[in-house]
């Protein structure tokens, strides 16, 4: 997958379209990701010992990666993912400004 954990992508779609967060999780199997505060689901849970509180809890929802656009941290634009070879390892760079990710 291009996208990484740790990564700051653009939101392209859905209710949190334009946002920009950070990777908390990818999940390479599904081609997905999980943002940081993007795709909230509200889940109501009951206090249980393991948490010994109630309430209403945020959780992050996985999105597509193809909804998502990954920003460089040279140029901060969202940019599609090049790759290059380097040293024989194949590393990303960004499409716009040619630096490494
Ligand atoms: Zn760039």
């Amino acid at each position: 997958m291009k996208i990484h954990k740790g990564d700051t992508v653009l939101v392209l779609q859905g209710k949190d379209k334009g946002k920009k967060a950070e990777v908390v999780r990818a999940i390479p199997d599904r081609d997905r990701v999980v943002l940081e505060g993007v795709n909230v689901a509200k889940r109501h849970a009951k206090p249980t010992r393991a948490t010994m509180q109630g309430g209403v809890i945020d959780k992050f929802m996985p999105v597509h990666v193809s909804s998502v656009a990954l920003v460089c941290k040279s140029c901060d634009q969202p940019t599609r993912v090049g790759h290059r070879i380097v040293d024989g390892e194949k590393v990303r760079v960004c499409r716009k400004c040619g630096a490494e990710l």
